[in-house]
């Protein structure tokens, strides 16, 4: 096996002589230094410091990337099942071996800790895991004898060209969900990744590149607004995968769909996590803690609202305040840090705004992360806890997505549903109860795409799909999984008879199968 490159190009320093280095694209198995002139910064969100500038794509450069996949196509769509299959399987094996790698890059970059990262890669290693799979996954129909002679079956084809553009807070694992599928499928990919950390995505590609992947099948694409424009106004892309923000997404799937490409585009979230009097209030005070302030709570499946149904709320919040001094706060590099830093300084101090407007809209904040956060220039905030959150206030209407849970006391189930029901978001969910039957009817009336039952981050195992309703998510399909074999793919029906000299004649009448 080949060492890899370390990062190319040359290298920059700050103002006090740290070195900012280039980050830029990979197109066609190589790196390829931007010429648009414009570049963004890239921050250890730990440090505070700048350690990268990445380029941003123009559109001349869209169209570049976009014309080197559009020519790979044509050869990567032939290669056999079998093949593909060995191919994802090398992939499979190079990430698995580099996943320190790279997780160690998003630590660098997106600040979440090294197990938090470690788990990301995981979560995405079995979408390729899944990929491994394609001659199943690719099966068609046969109806032999559909008429006398004639037989018909259905393939599945690759779309062409698929351009991916993902969020910064899952820098590995939300590529993966894309690109594993859609090459597997015989599509070539161009990849945008978020600009705030998009390290891992090159490395990414230097490794498909050593497993054996042909130039071109898999492209890296840096860049802003500029570039995803580009994107969707191309006409060689034939599909586009987002996963982002809610406005972002809605214009996303509104332009590409109006350019007539297949657009998935899944948004934002605010999940809910109902309590019920009859939980097991240790296990559901675990289960809010870590899925309100793992990865800082930037997670578009954090639990970002839990909803204490009657008498569940007093011994409730008691058990997840006891809970949060222990929380460590710190470097994601620290084996003791148990949550990271936010992303940027701006993010983080919009985060921490919502809890001075919950504070001024009657919430009670019981836990302030802006006390508690580590000192230094990072981007840290320390875990909140808002308590007596209502519909009106900011802190429920937006998403936070930083390390803010809030409490909203309600009477009945029956509340508790109304609530989630009316968001209009409609990513995640939870039930913590013991009772089996009110749990099967929350599963069976809530309008949500992901559930979990005593489960609270219900992110779907990679031969399921991943998707939410509502706000959180734009078009048909939802991600991997068999949603995502078919949506990098489209379906073909053939009706074939072969020549037959004895049931030969003229038919000018409309073909019956009687
Ligand atoms: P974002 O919407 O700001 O950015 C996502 C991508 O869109 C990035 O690649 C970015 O460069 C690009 N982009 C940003 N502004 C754009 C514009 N005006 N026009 C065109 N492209 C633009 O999202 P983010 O802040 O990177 O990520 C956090 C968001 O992603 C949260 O809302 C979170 O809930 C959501 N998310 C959702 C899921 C899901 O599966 N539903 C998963 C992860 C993250």
């Amino acid at each position: 096996m080949t060492e890899l490159a370390s990062a190319p190009g040359e290298r920059a320093t700050d103002t006090d002589g740290n070195a900012i280095a280039p980050i830029h694209h990979w197109i066609g198995g190589a790196t390829v230094a931007g010429t648009s002139g414009r570049t963004s910064p890239v921050y250890n969100p730990a440090t505070g410091r700048q350690s990268g500038a990445v380029d941003l794509a123009s559109v001349a450069e869209i169209d570049q990337v976009v014309q080197v996949a559009k020519q790979a196509f044509t050869t990567w769509r032939t290669v056999s099942l079998a093949k593909r299959a060995e191919l994802m399987f090398n992939i499979r094996e190079l990430v698995h071996q580099r996943k320190e790698e790279i997780a160690k890059l998003l630590v660098a970059e997106h600040g979440k800790v090294l197990s938090d990262a470690m788990g990301e890669v995981t979560r995405g290693l079995e979408v390729i895991e899944f990929a491994c799979g394609i001659p199943t996954l690719l099966k068609g129909e046969f109806s032999e004898q559909a008429s006398t002679g004639v037989d018909v079956y259905s393939i599945r084809q690759p779309v062409g060209v698929v351009a991916g553009i993902t969020p910064f807070n899952f820098p590995a694992m939300v590529p993966m969900w894309m690109w594993a599928p859609a090459i597997a499928c015989g599509n070539t990919f161009v990849l945008k990744p978020s600009e705030k950390d998009p390290s891992a995505s090159v490395f990414t590609a230097q490794l498909l590149k050593e497993a054996g992947l042909p130039d071109g099948v898999f492209n890296v694409v840096h860049g802003d607004k500029v570039a995803v424009d580009a994107l969707l106004e191309h006409p060689d892309v034939a599909a586009l995968s987002f996963v982002g923000s809610t406005p972002i997404a809605r214009y996303i799937y509104e332009t590409g769909s109006k350019n007539g490409k297949r657009v998935q585009a899944l948004g934002g979230a605010k999940n809910h996590m109902i309590v019920l009097p009859d939980a097991d209030i240790a296990m559901a005070a675990d289960a809010a803690v870590s899925a309100a302030y793992g990865s800082a709570g930037e997670r578009c499946m954090a639990v970002s609202v839990v909803v204490a149904v009657g008498d569940a709320a007093d011994p409730l919040v008691s058990a997840i305040q006891e809970r949060l001094p222990k929380i460590t706060v710190g470097d994601g590099m620290d084996p003791a840090s148990e949550m990271g830093p936010l992303v940027t300084q701006v993010h983080r101090d919009k985060v921490a705004g919502y809890l001075e407007s919950g504070a001024a809209q009657g919430a009670t904040v019981l836990a302030d992360g802006r006390e508690s956060a580590p000192e230094g220039d990072g981007f840290f905030l320390g875990v909140s806890l808002l308590d007596n959150v209502t519909t009106e206030m900011d802190a429920y209407r937006d998403e936070i997505f930083g390390p803010v849970l809030g409490v909203m006391r309600v009477g009945t189930y029956d509340e508790a549903l109304k609530l989630i029901n009316d968001n209009p978001y409609g990513n995640g969910t939870a039930i913590f109860t013991r009772d089996g039957g009110v749990a099967r009817q929350f599963q069976f009336d809530v309008n949500v795409g992901m559930v979990g039952i005593n489960v609270p981050i219900p992110v779907p195992v990679a031969y399921y799909s991943f998707g939410g309703w509502k706000a959180s998510l734009f078009g048909d399909s939802h991600i991997y999984g068999p949603e995502g074999i078919h949506f990098y793919t489209r379906g073909k029906v053939v009706t074939s008879r072969w020549p037959d000299p004895a049931t030969s004649k003229v038919d000018l009448g409309f073909p019956q199968t009687r």
